[in-house]
């Protein structure tokens, strides 16, 4: 059974404890609404760490103005049943005010090529905020390694350039995306979508896969593969694509030729929900 604690200074306690046991502490932070997705990244934690924590927290902070933020699916009792069984120790689940005081002023923000193209210019202060978030819930947890979804490629890169940058003693450990059977990526945003909706959304790992199969075949030229994915998602009317582009996978600088890892990355709004996919095209790959 896990235990549910709704202040920094529970955390710091049971944590504690668990360090007095010489455990390793292992922390994943999520939005809650949780799915197979996030208990791969449960999974893992549990195979790596003595005492795995995890944050049920809808930041506020990363959805900029006018996104979904009252919307956002929140189920505690139905997310805690879900943990239960996934070898998670504790629950961090924190109201508002816990994680931002009145009168506090401090951010954190990755600048630079990482955080300046693909999501970042469509969703304005939303990295700042992931960046802040994971800066006070790594403060409070202090964990040994946090693990981070793959599906959330930008993210995950950047709260690794942040955890350099400031020096955090812990390691970010990646998890590949898990899919539906039909190969849509699993979100917790995929409740928005009506059943036509969600029938229609499959064009977006149809897109990727695409890519990958004709990378498979030697081709080599970003426009190609880039043209060939374009063309799956806009066979369907239901998907509006927000942005379609192929780059170098660490860097995110953009590519001509797919001669190194890369990634092509997406954004697509589907009925209410944007929804954002990826895929890793490593050298094994092609
Ligand atoms: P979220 O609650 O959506 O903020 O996600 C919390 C963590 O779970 C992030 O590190 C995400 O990248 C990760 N995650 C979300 N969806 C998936 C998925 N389908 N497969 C693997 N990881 C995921």
């Amino acid at each position: 059974m896990s235990d549910l604690a709704k202040t920094a200074r529970d955390v710091r306690r049971a944590v504690g404890a668990a360090h007095a046991e010489r455990k390793s502490i292992g922390f994943v932070p999520t939005l809650g609404a949780l799915h197979d997705g996030h208990l791969a990244l449960f999974e893992r934690a549990r195979q790596q760490c003595g005492y795995v924590v995890v944050s049920i927290f809808v930041n506020p902070t990363q959805f900029p103005p006018g996104t979904d933020f009252e919307s956002y699916p929140r189920d505690l009792d139905g997310d805690v049943k879900k943990v239960e069984g996934a070898g998670v120790d504790l629950v961090f689940s924190p109201s508002v005010v816990e994680i931002y005081p009145p009168g506090d002023h401090t951010s954190v923000e990755v600048t630079g090529p990482l955080a300046e193209c693909l999501c970042g210019p469509h969703r304005p202060g939303h990295f700042r905020g992931v960046t802040t978030v994971c800066a006070r819930l790594f403060n409070i947890v202090q964990p040994d390694r946090a693990y981070f979804g793959e599906k959330d490629h930008q993210q995950l890169l950047i709260i690794k350039q942040m955890v350099r940058d400031l020096r955090f003693p812990l390691e970010i450990v990646s998890v590949p995306t898990v899919r539906e059977p039909d190969g849509l990526a699993m979100s917790s945003r995929n409740a928005y979508l009506s059943s036509e909706e969600r029938r229609a959304a499959v064009v977006l790992p149809r897109a990727l896969f695409a890519a990958r199969d004709l990378l498979n075949a030697g081709e080599r030229s970003a426009a190609a593969v880039l043209a060939t994915a374009r063309e799956v998602i806009d066979s369907e009317s239901l998907v509006s694509l927000q942005y379609l582009e192929l780059r170098d996978a660490e860097t995110l600088r953009e590519i001509h030729a797919v001669e190194q890892a890369a990634v092509l990355a997406l954004a697509a709004h589907v009925g209410p929900a944007r929804l954002i996919d990826s895929i890793l095209l490593t050298p094994t790959d092609y």
